[in-house]
């Protein structure tokens, strides 16, 4: 048996959250959790996930049917609770479906056509193969598997002063390279695809049940790792109709949390020397040696660092082709990618021209010329305040989650960021429980993602997202307050530019 000190001794939880009735079994540091006995909140499972070697009944990890009746339109979210219970099923064999069949960026053929053909059943409007037509700049010039499921429910009753909102939900499908030479979805997409399609279906539901106008736009949003597929389609203008969007990401860490942590903004910058070549032993004199250039770069990029904040981060490689570097040459073309991380666009903007000048004072030093190619940047996460405080509240009272308080910016980067700054945006972080404590990206992460406790941890913040989406399209002075903020939030940006400018 265990005493109230077993559990004031870990993280000081209450004894309430936790009582007397765990047992331990007869091998050393082996508990057992029966769930009957305990009150099942995020609290209690979050205290006992931290000890390592723990079995829990399968029942251990069941919600409350309802911790709080304290949120929005209670009757709403049981109408969109039922609804993506009744598709329970099938959006696990979807999100399987997707896990067994990893592709990666912009090859997301499957997953397009299974979440398509499942939006068209669920009576949506679906566009295959959404914005195809539209070029980028950037390779592959088309994005082929982007696809749209739209919804629209008009009242009976007449509102003839009342205009339409519409809310947006993306769905992420790509998998990453992992391990090597093969994918999987080591970041959990598949199970972002079913996130997107549950709040989805959950507020069509809730629309119709409760008589409310609004729109319901789905995105598959395809290429997030690496490939700026969400950026792709801001400027093929699939954002321009949402007057907000959100979606969620799962990540690893105690049991039933969520967190609305911000992420960095990035970019990559590609950076060529060139020099001249010259034998290494008769004429080394006559060379300009490219090699130095690239060397020169990561000793001042090494010393910028003792004066960068601790939330920034620069990272970069050489880019070597061996073939082509024999020993007894001056190399005289070498190329490096890098990549900066700043908590602000503005603080990227900043340390993009510190870095920036490594890369000429080391061109400058060896007398190479240099090409230095700035990318389209990935821009940070800014989690609309109301919205946030929106969706903890019902993923706390309604779902019995844990919501972390957000100290600092996620150190991960994502193309919701550029969405954040078109239209209000919400991308809460989740946890799934994986092995070893393995994070995003790694095979431990893949295999997490495929199990049943993902699968749950995904639906129960789903279910608190819609009913979150629900009120941007219901409550005319919510969606006021939602949009309050991300015009504030497009005034501090603004303001700090000008400031830039003039100094
Ligand atoms: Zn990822
Ligand atoms: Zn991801």
């Amino acid at each position: 048996m265990v005493d109230t000190n077993f559990v004031e001794d870990h993280e000081g939880l209450h004894y309430d959250v936790c009582t007397h009735n765990i047992s331990v079994d007869g091998a050393a540091n082996h508990w057992l959790l029966d769930a009957q006995l305990l009150a099942p909140t995020a609290s209690s499972e979050r205290v006992l996930n931290s000890i390592q070697d723990i079995t829990f009944r399968a029942e251990a990890v069941a919600r409350p049917e309802v911790a709080n009746h304290d949120i929005y339109r209670p009757e709403a979210m049981r109408t969109i609770e039922s609804e993506i219970d009744r598709l329970g099923p099938q959006l696990r064999e979807l999100s399987l479906k997707i896990h067994s069949h990893p592709e990666l960026r912009f090859r997301e053929q499957f997953a397009h056509d299974a979440l398509s053909d499942f939006m068209a059943n669920q009576g949506f409007e679906v566009t295959r193969r959404y914005m195809s037509h539209v070029p980028s700049k950037e390779s592959p010039r088309f994005m082929t598997t982007a696809w749209r499921a739209a919804f629209t429910h008009t009242p009976k009753r007449a509102q003839a002063n009342r205009s339409i909102r519409t809310l947006g939900v993306n769905s992420e499908m790509d998998a990453l390279p992992i391990p090597r030479g093969s994918a999987s979805h080591a970041c959990g997409h598949n199970l972002i695809a079913v996130a997107g399609v549950a709040v989805a279906v959950g507020v069509k539901r809730a629309l119709e049940v409760h008589d409310v106008a609004g729109s319901v736009v789905l995105l598959g949003t395809p290429a997030e790792e690496g490939g700026h597929g969400k950026v792709r389609l801001i400027e093929a203008g699939a954002y321009k109709d949402m007057d907000a969007c959100i979606m969620c990401h799962p990540g690893s860490g105690p049991a039933h949390m969520v967190v609305n942590a911000g992420s960095l903004a990035i970019q990559a910058i590609d950076v060529q020397f060139k020099g001249k070549p010259a034998h290494a032993a008769l004429q080394p004199w006559d060379g300009i040696n490219a090699q130095d250039a690239v060397v020169q770069s990561f000793n001042s990029i090494s010393m910028l660092r003792q004066q960068l904040r601790p939330d920034l981060r620069v990272h970069g490689v050489v880019r070597f082709d061996k073939s082509s570097l024999p020993v007894n040459v001056i190399p005289s073309d070498m190329s490096m990618v890098w990549n900066i991380r700043a908590p602000t666009k503005e603080g990227l903007d900043d340390l993009r021209q510190r870095v920036v000048k490594c890369f000429q004072g080391a061109a400058a030093a060896t007398g190479c010329t240099v090409s230095i190619i700035c990318k389209q940047p990935l821009l940070n996460l800014q989690q609309n305040a109301a919205l946030a405080r929106e969706f903890e509240r019902t993923a706390v009272n309604w779902c019995g989650l844990t919501a972390a308080k957000v100290e600092d910016s996620g150190a991960f980067s994502t193309d919701f960021g550029n969405v954040t700054y078109e239209v209000p945006g919400l991308h809460p972080a989740y946890t799934i429980p994986t092995a070893n404590g393995g994070a995003n990206h790694t095979a431990e992460f893949a295999t997490a993602a495929a199990t049943k406790e993902a699968h749950d941890a995904t639906i129960q913040v789903a279910k608190a997202l819609a009913l979150t989406g629900f009120r941007i399209l219901d409550d005319e002075a919510f969606f006021r307050q939602v949009k309050d903020v991300f015009t504030s939030l497009q005034a501090i940006g603004s303001e700090q530019e000008k400031a830039e400018a003039e100094i």
